[in-house]
């Protein structure tokens, strides 16, 4: 057994799918001139196969996930194709006399480099695609039989060294049992990703397994504990057959309180919302009975496509979501993306730290033609539902100003055209920067409700990248500083008589939930796949007891004092539970 760290519960069991990492260690072999024609006919073999295998490929994701991942392949056979790239190649090989493989390493290594040197992150996926091409064809002249294309006829568990979000995105949902990888966060939007998808994760492998996962290996993850076996022994495997099926069925179980109001033992109503990154996720919502949407992660639209979704389709979106829910609210983040959030067909310039970088809603202020579209996009939705609009990474209040006029603006323009839309729509903003946490007051004057994200507020508060893995121990929600902060931001929603959620991972982290009932939180928004299982410690959780709990935990001065208040408070709750025959 090999312990990680879980990043989305559940328990995956299945063969496993590399995603190579490419490192070659061949010699640099040198050939005689009497060998030129057949080196060219090796080169030449390498390339056929590398088309053949390129086409197949397309042609099966074509069929299966659709024409629009298929794309990607056509600029993979067009690199082949390339004049420039096969002229350096042939000319390497018949003046300098290298082995066909050691000629294509040096060329795909040259126009890497070039790709990389210029600062622009557009020019950074195009090396990577050289990359992989090179890594093609390298495989086929070396006689390598690994692929970097997951199987389409069978579920496996996908193993990298890490993850990008529009990685995930692109892969067919239906066969992916598991995630696996060397790196990443908890707190990364792939976690997220895979705890809205319900897949199974476990990442922080780095120098834990003893000989790397093979293509075929049968591998068990369990996304609670962040265990993984290699190839266990058949006792292994039904001692976790059993886990599983307990734990679908405690999951099962939890559908029955999916109806029940989320009220406290002593009649405290918190709306338990949820977080969706696509309107595929709705149905859920519903069958676990969320009060709404408080977060709808609208880059995912953006992403898993070759260009800008237009405001029609945006608009399609939008409505169809707000209709199905019937009047409960929808609250919809604008456009969220850089950090560790790319948009393939988009490129953004490198930054050295993206995370403090050209972000969000600094993005929007930015490109008022991107957020024109979006917000009039929403706006025409609210004619049809209960619509909110929420604006993410805010840090000072000229932002939220200057975003309200992008509104007003496009309210005059749908006005104009006889367009309805809600006029009175309410509009939020996140939490997650510590400056607009200390302002939280001066805020709360210029919008309807705020919502807190902690998966950002928490690394900008502890100064812990949320990505970092050599760090991930350091990013700790329940440092006092934190706690502190949260205090402030709802006291001041309090004060200005405005609601103030929570849409971050920590809403949906059964510990932290008495520190929520004891701050008078009013709205959680949580990961439709964990929402009834806070729905069921709220249920028999005493709102003033956590109150007085929060002030004791104000009181600590580390976090471990208050991971330990927190871990008592539970204690006795399962013994009163057992106690009172629950
Ligand atoms: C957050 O930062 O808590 C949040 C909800 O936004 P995201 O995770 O999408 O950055
Ligand atoms: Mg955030």
């Amino acid at each position: 057994m090999i312990r990680g760290v879980g990043a989305s519960s559940g328990i995956a069991m299945g063969q496993a799918f590399v995603i190579p990492t490419w490192e070659w260690d061949f010699p640099e072999k040198m050939i005689d001139v009497t060998d030129l024609a057949y080196e060219f006919e090796r080169l030449y073999d390498g390339i056929r196969h590398s088309k053949d295998e390129l086409e197949l490929i397309k042609q099966e994701i074509k069929e299966v996930v659709g024409q629009e991942q298929a794309y990607i392949f056509d600029a993979h056979l067009a690199i082949l194709e390339d004049p420039i790239f096969m002229n350096e190649i042939q000319g390497i090989i018949e003046l300098q006399y290298k082995a066909a493989e050691v000629a294509v390493k040096e060329v795909i290594d040259k126009f890497v480099g070039m790709f990389n040197l210029i600062d622009d992150e557009y020019m950074k996926e195009r090396a990577l695609d050289i990359k992989d091409v090179g890594n093609r064809l390298l495989k086929h002249l070396l006689g390598d039989t690994s692929t970097t294309v997951p199987p389409i006829d069978h579920p496996y568990i996908l193993v990298a060294k890490e993850l990008t979000p529009s990685q995930l995105a692109h892969l067919d949902p239906t066969n992916v049992l598991g995630l696996l990888t060397i790196l990443g966060g908890t707190h990364s939007h792939v976690s997220i990703m895979a705890r809205a998808m319900s897949v199974p994760y476990v990442l922080g492998l780095e120098g834990k397994l003893l000989r790397p996962i093979q293509n075929g290996d049968f591998l068990i993850i369990d996304g609670q504990e962040g265990t993984l076996y290699i190839n266990p022994d058949k006792l292994t495997i039904e001692r976790y057959q059993a886990r599983k099926k307990n734990w679908l069925e405690f999951k099962e179980s939890l559908q029955e309180i999916a109806d029940v109001a989320p009220l406290t033992l002593d009649k405290s109503l918190v709306n338990l919302h949820a977080n969706i990154n696509s309107v595929m996720e709705i149905d859920q919502v519903l069958r676990n009975g969320a009060s709404g949407v408080g977060l709808f992660r609208t880059e995912y639209l953006y992403m898993d496509r070759d260009s800008l979704p237009s405001e029609e389709e945006q608009f399609e979106v939008y409505r169809h979501a707000a209709i199905q829910l019937k009047g409960r609210p929808i609250v919809i983040r604008t456009l969220d993306i850089g950090g560790d959030k790319k948009l393939d067909y988009m490129p953004l310039a490198k930054e050295d730290n993206p995370f403090l970088g050209y972000r969000a809603i600094r993005i929007s202020l930015d490109r008022s033609d991107l957020f024109m579209t979006q917000i009039r996009a929403i706006l025409r939705a609210s004619h049809f539902g209960n619509v909110k609009i929420m604006y993410p990474m805010v840090t000072s209040l000229d932002e939220v100003r200057q975003a309200k006029s992008y509104l007003e603006r496009a309210k005059l323009e749908l006005s104009a055209l006889g367009v309805p839309y809600n006029a009175n729509i309410e509009v939020g903003l996140t939490i997650e920067v510590p400056a607009a946490a200390i302002i939280a007051d001066v805020l709360a004057s210029e919008v309807n409700f705020m919502s807190i994200g902690t998966n950002d507020l928490v690394q900008y508060v502890l100064a812990v990248d949320r990505m970092n893995e050599n760090i991930a121990h350091l990013y700790n929600p329940y440092h006092p500083a934190v706690i502190r902060l949260l205090k402030t931001v709802i006291d001041a929603g309090k004060r200005a008589g405005i609601p103030v959620g929570v849409c971050g991972e920590m809403a949906g982290d059964i510990r932290a939930l008495p520190i929520w009932l004891g701050l008078g939180i009013e709205e959680l928004s949580i990961s439709v796949q964990t929402l009834l299982q806070v729905k069921h410690r709220l249920l028999s959780s005493d709102a003033a007891t956590c109150k007085s709990l929060v002030d004791r935990i104000l009181l600590c001065r580390t976090s471990d004092e208050i991971i330990e208040l927190l871990a008592q408070t539970e204690q006795l709750e399962q013994t009163e539970s057992i106690v009172g025959g629950n």
